[in-house]
């Protein structure tokens, strides 16, 4: 059962576009297993057309139709409930398909991070710890969200199990750690570029 889902502030941004496409990837993640979330979306989508539709027409910039198809031509998350099984792949789902992955980079011990898309604003990848783990207490410039696709964390109070999303804001320090006794995998992104912490030693180790 998925407890853990992105702010509306996060998830109206996505359905209008506006989310950087490193951070969109945890997006579409969570949102493929939560039917909670995707109404959301459907509803900020629809009230975003009214508005615009609503809108006194104004002349549009010459790159706008390119704009308007690039975005048409984005693949969208299919909907489906998450896919369960063994190894690594079958953890990802469908709207990561399309993504293509660097090497696995041990990080720390008990931990290794795989990125997966280095966008003009943020960074993506898949993190992996193994149980016990504790993250290093890290902070960061701009929003960081984790999607859980296998396996569990807690970080304060907080749970989080596959299909949770956690959503930090900058400058909030946090500490997960790793419960349970199968290895954490999730998707995280961020959208710093002068990352701190965790993704920052990753981010000198893979040269971003
Ligand atoms: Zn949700």
């Amino acid at each position: 059962m998925i407890r853990h889902h992105p702010s509306d502030a996060t998830l109206t941004a996505y359905a209008g576009g506006m989310l950087p496409e490193a951070l969109g990837l945890v997006v579409a993640a969570h949102l493929y297993g939560c039917a909670a979330c995707r109404e959301t979306r459907a509803m900020a989508e629809a009230v975003g057309g009214a508005v615009m539709e609503a809108l006194p027409p104004t002349a549009m910039t010459e790159d706008a139709l390119a704009l308007v198809l690039a975005r048409a031509e984005r693949p969208m998350p299919r909907v489906a409930p998450l896919s369960r099984g063994e190894g690594e792949r079958s953890l990802l789902p469908p709207p990561l398909d399309a993504c293509s992955f660097g090497p696995w980079r041990r990080i720390a011990p008990g931990l290794r991070f795989r990125r997966m898309f280095a966008g003009e604003r943020g960074i993506a990848g898949l993190l992996e710890a193994m149980p016990g783990k504790v993250l290093p207490l890290h902070s960061h410039t701009g929003l960081e969200l984790t999607c859980v696709l296998g396996g569990s964390f807690v970080d304060g109070a907080d749970r989080y199990a596959a299909g949770d999303l956690a959503e930090v804001d900058e400058g909030q320090p946090h500490r997960p750690e790793v419960d349970g006794s199968v290895p954490c995998l999730c998707i995280i992104a961020t959208e710093g570029v002068r990352l701190h912490g965790l993704l920052g030693v990753a981010q000198r180790l893979l040269g971003g």
